[in-house]
């Protein structure tokens, strides 16, 4: 009797031992260990081992008692037998014995169950000859198989929820978009790759801080938004607020930034937290400024030789006057100058929409630059007046280009309108020519009022226009230059521009040589860049260019 309390107390004991270390630790396996061990001790087995189906439906040893590991494939037949067929069961134990060199002769076998699923099986062996298991044994045996599924199914339960996570740290961390995750405290706890590349922050660096520190989004007067103005914040609470603006990151560049958030909150409206998808959207926001600058500039530029043509129709028409011939030649003159340039206003524009849908067809022939270069500059005579002296440096013996001879001449006309229009005070304007391996470079040097360094590379983008005094003052729609890097890059060349405010610019473009030159072949510059960047730079395997760079330069 005492026997039986004994043994009944040292059950509980090893139950008790091992719900502990199911809820101390998840690791599946040191958990069966146990539960085997235990089960065959107070079995009284000498052997043991517990078996779980797996997700591919494969029966395999998991933890075991008294048994080496080696000797695990000898069970397959064993774990294959229905727990049922108890003879099948004890023959084929003898026979594993056999194989293995140990008596094993007598087996208790029970599925584990979990919520009506068998997820595997737990036997105990004995070696004795006629001490078979007793029904109370086999009960006994119950307990363990119940608490081996419970450990089985938690640590499944487990796995799947970490493969979860896995998952979604994969989806965060591969996101093209920034995507940060705020505890109730607004301190960063993820912060995804996408977001270290946006921001210059490392995410060493950002784990731990208050989001306002390292995504201060800025209103257009200077405010951080983030302590101003929380978006998650913001009453009442809206579902999914979204703040954009201006960023400076880590390592210094201004970006403009749009961020949504989903928030958790109580039902109280308490914060819990937050997840945030950062997106760049700088370029958008560059582009519906332009947008908004052309259609002002535009409706102006197409504006104001609409209303002089008018006026002086209307003068002109007037029945209570009588013009004489001289002032009615005058008059038309005008309207017709005005038309021209309307005209031409209107065929630029067509010329910048049509590029961006159709791209360009060019009409490709081999021609001498001098006499273009001749007609430009005899075309802008009369509008450069006696402000202005025009220079062309083009040595003889420059061959052919091979190149659209009405485009190039476009281009060309562009950067002697710009040297005339953003030089006030007139001066020199030089246009020469050289060749460079396969190339000519054309470039036109003017002692305007020069371009600061931070704007040159925006130039050659569409409807952009340096915010300077002489904007205001001079007519164009930021358009000139895009078209001519279009149209230089469309026949495989480049352009760039050398500047410094007050002393004078020099644009310089490449054109393919007719023949290349052979003996003279340096790297060809590179195929032409298709980013809508344009450039500021000579390419870089363009050999040096020895002219001085600006005019100013070299005339002290
Ligand atoms: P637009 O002259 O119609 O404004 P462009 O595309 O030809 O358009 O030129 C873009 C901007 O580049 C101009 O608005 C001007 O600010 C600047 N720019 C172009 N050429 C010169 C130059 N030679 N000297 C100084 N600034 C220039």
């Amino acid at each position: 009797m005492l026997d039986r309390y004994d043994q009944r107390l040292r059950q509980l004991e090893s139950l008790l031992r091992i719900s502990r270390a199911i809820t101390a630790h998840l690791d599946l396996t040191s958990v069966l260990n146990l539960v085997i061990e235990v089960a065959v001790d107070l079995l009284a087995g000498n052997s043991g081992l517990i078996a779980l189906r797996d997700d591919d439906g494969v029966t395999r040893i998991y933890a075991a008692s008294g048994l080496a590991r080696e000797t695990w494939p000898a069970f397959t037949d064993l774990l294959a037998t229905p727990i049922d067929d108890q003879p099948t069961l004890v023959r084929r134990l003898r026979e594993v014995g056999a194989d293995i060199g140990l008596p094993l002769r007598h087996v208790s076998a029970l599925p584990l169950v979990f919520r009506g699923a068998t997820v595997g099986v737990i036997y105990v062996f004995r070696a004795a000859l006629n001490v078979e298991f007793t029904a109370e044994e086999h009960q006994l045996l119950t307990a363990f198989a119940d608490q081996a599924a419970i450990a089985v199914s938690n640590a499944r339960l487990f796995q799947s929820v970490l493969r979860e996570k896995q998952h979604l740290d994969a989806l965060i961390e591969n996101s093209a978009d920034g995507v940060m995750i705020l505890d109730s405290r607004w301190r960063i706890t993820t912060f995804n790759r996408a977001m270290e590349q946006l921001t210059g922050w490392s995410r060493e660096e950002a784990i731990g801080r208050p989001c306002a520190e390292v995504l201060a989004i800025h209103t257009p007067q200077g405010a951080n938004l983030c302590l101003t103005d929380c978006p998650l914040q913001r009453q009442p609470f809206e579902p999914n607020p979204v703040a954009e603006g201006w960023i400076t990151t880590r390592d210094g560049r201004r970006l403009y930034i749009q961020s949504r958030y989903a928030a958790q909150r109580t039902p109280q409206g308490a914060f819990l937290g937050a997840i945030a998808n950062v997106r760049d959207v700088t370029e958008q926001k560059i582009e519906a400024e332009m947008q908004n600058t052309f259609i002002s500039v535009i409706s102006h530029e197409l504006r104001t030789p609409v209303s002089i043509i008018k006026g002086y129709a209307e003068t002109l028409a007037r029945q209570d006057a009588a013009w004489d011939a001289a002032t009615l030649r005058e008059g038309l003159m005008v309207i017709i100058e005005e038309a021209d340039r309307l005209a031409q206003q209107i065929n630029t524009l067509l010329e910048a929409s049509r590029l961006q849908t159709d791209g360009m067809r060019l009409e490709l022939s081999d021609w001498p630059v001098r006499p273009l270069v001749e007609r430009v500059v005899e075309r802008f005579m009369p509008q450069a007046g006696e402000r202005f002296t025009f220079e062309i440096d083009i040595p003889d013996d420059l061959p052919p280009v091979h190149a659209d001879y009405e485009r190039t001449r476009t281009v060309l006309e562009n950067l002697v309108s710009n040297a005339i229009k953003y030089s006030p005070n007139g001066g020199l304007v030089r246009i020469a020519a050289r060749v460079s391996g396969d190339y000519a470079i054309i470039s036109v040097s003017d002692q305007g009022i020069g371009i600061p360094f931070e704007e040159q590379k925006k130039l050659f983008r569409r409807f952009y226009r340096v915010d300077n005094r002489l904007r205001r003052e001079t007519q164009g729609a930021g358009l000139g230059l895009f078209l001519s890097r279009v149209i230089v890059e469309a026949q495989g060349g480049r352009i760039w521009v050398d500047s410094r405010p007050g002393r004078g610019s020099r644009f310089s473009f490449t054109v393919p040589l007719a023949t290349p030159m052979l003996s003279d072949r340096t790297a060809a510059p590179e195929a032409p860049s298709t980013s809508s960047e344009g450039t500021s730079e000579p390419p870089a395997m363009l050999p040096p260019y020895t002219e001085p760079p600006l005019l100013e330069d070299h005339e002290q």
